[in-house]
């Protein structure tokens, strides 16, 4: 087989291919794979080599559909740790809170994985190259334009310094947290609503659950934000710290210090790595919360990350890259085979991709009012609320289970709870105004 590390000569006349998508992650691969298989030229350009790691390791009950449509059921159960579930704990109550997606509204899909984003990524960017998509690695793409009434120009440089243009009909933007064309444009915004900063680890001898509780994740709340506890299947477990930035502000060490102190400060955490040992350096991620203004245009698109991105809480990201792929894939198809009405399907993908979005922002920025710790922490069924929860926590957003109904209800019931608490609701409400306000001086400061 050919080796696609660079772009031979024998290839160039490809230079015009139906869809060029830059980016070769969840949203870039998934999309690639769906219009390959659809006949359509399709080239591929990621800039670096897989297997390479990335952050990201707990996936969705509603990712497992998607594998299944991209033929990679065996393959991604294969390098999964089976996750059952999510375990909450907060300091404020006693009893930690365990939600299992076997209970939510439709019970079909009770399980999802933990995974190596290196070995994710890797398996789904080759089955792109395997299902016909052009894909290569040591691409990096410099600089895309969008001449009026032709077809867009982008140019890419390969490691050894070559340059590419390419002229395809359709572009696809799949460049993650890179934001090529929201940059571009200057349409990328400062979530406003929300922010939050990131430190993780891996640590090898950590203490883990057993049974099928071994691959739950768990989210332990504290002062500053909350951790995440992910188990892998080689035995080792992700941690990282999700919290405001004016904490993040406040580090007077080194970031691996910093991790320790702020582990120290979580005490149901650091019991669970009382022997572990760090096997990887600890990372750090600023500000991630954003979004662009559009997520499309003259003959383009952005997915996944390229377009928005809220926060880790909910392990949505993965889910909605690949998702935003696959409604992506049914736009480029309607756009190419009817240019006449781009106009109208870009604007319906628009609305679609900000759809899952919207859902999850709503909880997430609440997550912090007592309320809503108390229907984490103190779950109750009753009008189907947990049911309600688990559906969301599952990514089961965009099948026919009856979501939107019981969203409305859950709604209700936490407007409810938040005036009957409205003290202590109050004062989170100033706690998270503050937090937010902080963040606004840090994106000012030079
Ligand atoms: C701290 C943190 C924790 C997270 N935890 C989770 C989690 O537990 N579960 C979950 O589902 N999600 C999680 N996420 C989010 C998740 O990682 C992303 O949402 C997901 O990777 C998005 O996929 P993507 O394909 O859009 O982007 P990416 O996976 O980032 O892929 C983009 C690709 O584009 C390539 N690229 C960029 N620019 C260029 C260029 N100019 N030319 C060529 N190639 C280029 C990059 O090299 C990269 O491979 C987390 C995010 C953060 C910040």
């Amino acid at each position: 087989m050919m080796a696609h590390n660079a772009i031979s000569a024998q290839q160039e006349a490809g230079i015009s291919p139906d869809v060029l998508v830059v980016g070769g992650g969840p949203a870039g691969s998934t999309i690639s794979t769906l219009l390959a298989e659809r006949g359509y030229d399709v080239v591929l350009l990621e800039k670096s080599h897989h297997p390479r790691f990335h952050i990201g390791e707990s996936l969705l009950p509603m990712n497992l559909p998607l594998f299944e449509r991209l033929g990679l059921k065996e393959q991604v159960a294969s390098i999964g740790m089976l996750k059952y579930g999510a375990e909450f704990v907060s300091p404020d109550h006693d009893e930690t809170s365990l939600f299992e997606f076997g209970q939510a509204l439709d019970k079909s899909f009770p399980y999802s994985y933990e995974v190596r984003r290196s070995e994710l990524d890797e398996i789904l960017f080759k089955n792109a190259r395997a299902k016909g998509a052009r894909a290569y690695e040591g691409c990096d793409v410099k600089r895309i334009e969008f001449p009026e009434g032709e077809r867009p120009i982008v140019v890419s440089q390969s490691e050894d310094g070559q340059e590419r243009e390419w002229r395809p009909r359709f572009l696809v933007d799949a460049t993650g947290r890179e934001t090529f064309l929201a940059n571009q444009f200057g349409i990328k915004r400062r979530n406003r609503k929300h922010a939050s900063a990131s430190v993780y680890g891996h640590f090898a001898g950590a203490e883990r659950r057993t049974g099928n509780q071994e691959g739950n994740i768990t989210l332990f709340w504290f002062e500053h934000g909350w951790f995440w506890y992910i188990p892998l299947r080689d035995g080792s477990v992700s941690v990282g710290v999700v919290c405001w930035p004016y904490y993040m502000k406040s580090r007077k060490t080194d970031m691996e210090r910093f991790f320790f102190d702020t582990i120290a400060l979580c005490p149901p955490l650091a019991k669970r790595l009382q022997a572990a040992k760090l096997v990887a350096p600890v990372t750090a991620t600023g500000n991630f919360s954003y979004s662009a203004e559009r997520c499309s245009g003259n003959k383009h698109i952005m997915i996944g990350d390229a377009f928005a991105f809220i926060d880790p809480v909910f392990s949505s990201g993965v889910f909605l890259a690949m998702n935003s792929a696959f409604m992506g894939a049914e736009a480029v198809d309607a756009c190419l085979k009817n240019p006449a009405g781009a106009a109208r399907t870009l604007k319906e993908f628009d609305r679609d991709s900000r759809y899952g979005l919207k859902i999850f922002s709503w909880i997430i920025y609440r997550m912090t009012t007592p309320a809503m710790r108390n229907l984490f922490m103190k779950p109750s069924n009753k009008f189907r609320l947990q049911e309600t929860l688990l559906s969301v926590l599952a990514g089961d957003l965009y099948r026919d289970t009856p979501i939107r109904m019981r969203l409305f209800i859950f709604k209700v019931v936490y407007y409810l709870l938040s005036i009957r608490m409205l003290g202590q609701s109050y004062a989170a409400w100033r706690r998270r105004k503050h937090s937010i306000r902080n963040v606004a001086f840090e994106a000012t400061a030079p």
